[in-house]
C-alpha cells in the first residue's frame, strides 16, 4: 500500500518510497491491508487543509511531509464505520475542521482503500433509493394535503437542499419520516449538526427556528402514514434540538399518531436527558427509542455533551424506561478510534448496555475535527482497535444486534 495526498489543484498524488499511516486518537500506527477495504461507493475524498501528511519510510518511521500537499480522508457514506484516522498533524493556526468523520485513505493496487468496516445494508438507506426525482411534486402534494402546516417547509428544504434521505422518505411517504419537534436543545455538543456554538465550523444543518404545534406533528405523521411503504416516524432529527424537552407537544402528538395508528412504530431519537418525558411518550404509544451517546463515562460525557440540568444517570434510566414497557431500545453509539475502543471506554459501555436493556447498537463514526475533539477531552488509554471493539461487544452482550439504521418493531397481529 502506499501513501496518498492532495496536490493544491486538488488531485491525489501517490508517493512511492512511502507506506501509509493511521491514528487512533493521538497515537501513530502503520495502515496495514488487514485495516482496509475498497473505497465504498457513495463515499468522498477531502483533503485536509493545513495539516501535514506523516507515512512511514522503509524502516517504519514517520516522515512528514513538508510543503504544498496536504493530507488527504474519506468520508464515509452511512453504513460504513471509520475505524482509524488520517495520519496528519496540524500546523500552527490551522482552521478547524468542517463536520465530517475523517477516515484514513491510501492506494492499493491502483485503487483507493479505507479504514473501515461496513456495518449495514439496510435497502431502505441504500443511496441507489434517494435523490429528488419525483420530490418536488411529492413536497407539493404534502403541502396541499397540509395547509399551513410549518413542517411540511422545513422539511422541504432539508429533502431538496440538504438531500436529507428522512426528509425526502417523509414526502415520498416512505421507510421512516423526520418529525423534527424542538428548536432548543439542553446540551452544547463539540459535534452538533445543527447548532456550533462557537460559529468556528458551520453546522451542516440549520436548527428548526420554530416549535411546531401537535397538529402539526400529528398532521404530518399522518399524512406520511398513508404511505404503503411507510412505517416509522421519528421524533429527533439532525436539524433540531432535543425533542424530549418539547415534553407537551411530544406526549400529545404521540397519542394523536398511536389513536390512528395501531401499527407504525413511534420512534425517538434523543440524548436521553429526560426519562420522565420518554415515560409519558411510552405511556401515550411510542414505542421505540434511540439514545445518543459518545461515552458511558462521566468526564468524556460532559466534556463532549456539555450538558445542562442532565447527566448519565439520566441517559440510562431513559434505556431502562423502554425497556420496562418492552419496547425498542436502540443506542447511537458516537463512535471514535482512540476513544470507544478503550478497555475503560468499552468496559463502561458493555454495562451501560446491559443496564439500559439495548436491543440494537449503531455504530456511528462521529463527525467532528479530531485533533480538535482530542485536545478538548480528558487524556485517553490506547485503543485496541475499532474491529476488535466491536468483536468484544458481540461476545459480551449476545443478543445486541449491530448496525447502523433503526428497524420498524413489529406489531402482533
Ligand atoms: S443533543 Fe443533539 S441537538 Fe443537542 S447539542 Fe447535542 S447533537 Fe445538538
Amino acid at each position: 500500500m502506499r501513501l496518498c495526498v492532495a496536490r493544491p489543484d486538488g488531485s491525489i498524488e501517490i508517493r512511492d518510497g512511502l507506506r501509509p499511516a493511521a491514528r487512533s486518537g493521538r497515537r501513530l500506527v502503520p495502515l496495514t491491508p488487514a485495516d482496509v477495504i475498497p473505497l465504498p461507493e457513495g463515499a468522498t475524498v477531502a483533503h485536509l487543509p493545513g495539516r501535514r501528511a506523516i507515512g512511514l519510510d522503509a524502516r517504519g518511521d514517520p516522515v512528514e511531509l513538508a510543503g504544498l500537499r496536504a493530507p488527504v480522508a474519506a468520508i464515509l457514506p452511512v453504513g460504513y464505520l471509520r475505524t482509524l484516522l488520517p495520519a496528519s498533524r496540524p500546523g500552527p493556526g490551522s482552521p478547524r475542521l468542517p463536520l465530517f468523520g475523517y477516515a484514513a485513505l491510501a492506494e492499493r493496487n491502483g485503487e483507493l482503500v479505507v479504514a473501515a468496516l461496513g456495518t449495514d445494508t439496510f435497502e431502505w438507506w441504500q443511496p441507489c433509493h434517494h435523490g429528488t426525482a419525483g420530490l418536488p411534486e411529492a413536497v407539493d402534494a404534502a403541502r396541499h394535503a397540509l395547509p399551513g402546516n410549518r413542517l411540511v417547509d422545513h422539511l422541504a428544504r432539508c429533502a431538496l437542499e440538504y438531500r436529507c434521505y428522512t426528509a425526502q422518505n417523509t414526502f415520498f411517504r416512505r421507510y421512516e419520516a423526520a418529525l423534527p419537534a424542538s428548536p432548543a436543545c439542553n446540551a452544547d455538543c463539540l459535534g452538533c449538526i445543527s447548532l456550533q456554538s462557537d460559529g468556528a465550523v458551520p453546522s451542516p444543518q440549520e436548527r428548526m427556528g420554530f416549535a411546531p404545534t401537535v397538529a402539526e406533528l400529528a398532521g404530518l405523521a399522518g399524512h406520511f402514514l398513508e404511505g404503503d411503504e411507510a412505517a416509522i416516524v421519528s421524533f429527533g432529527q439532525g436539524c433540531e434540538g432535543e425533542a424530549l424537552t418539547r415534553s407537551r407537544a411530544v406526549v400529545e402528538a404521540t397519542a394523536a399518531i398511536r389513536a390512528h395508528n395501531p401499527a407504525a412504530t413511534i420512534h425517538v431519537n434523543t440524548n436521553g436527558s429526560r426519562p420522565r418525558v420518554l415515560e409519558r411518550m411510552v405511556a401515550a404509544g411510542c414505542d421505540s427509542v434511540r439514545i445518543s451517546a459518545i461515552s458511558f463515562t462521566e468526564s468524556v460525557f460532559r466534556a463532549y455533551y456539555r450538558p445542562v440540568g442532565y447527566g448519565l444517570q439520566e441517559v440510562i434510566e431513559c434505556g431502562r424506561v423502554m425497556r420496562r414497557s418492552g419496547g425498542q431500545v436502540c443506542l447511537n453509539l458516537l463512535a471514535f478510534p482512540g476513544i470507544t475502543d478503550t478497555p475503560s471506554e468499552l468496559e463502561a459501555t458493555i454495562a451501560a448496555c446491559a443496564e439500559m436493556g439495548v436491543d440494537q447498537i449503531q455504530w456511528r463514526s462521529l463527525n467532528v475535527d479530531h485533533d480538535w475533539l482530542i485536545d478538548e477531552l480528558p487524556p485517553m488509554e490506547e485503543g485496541m482497535g475499532m474491529a476488535i471493539a466491536m468483536e468484544t461487544v458481540r461476545r459480551r452482550l449476545p443478543g445486541v444486534a449491530h448496525g447502523n439504521f433503526t428497524r420498524p418493531v413489529a406489531h402482533p397481529g
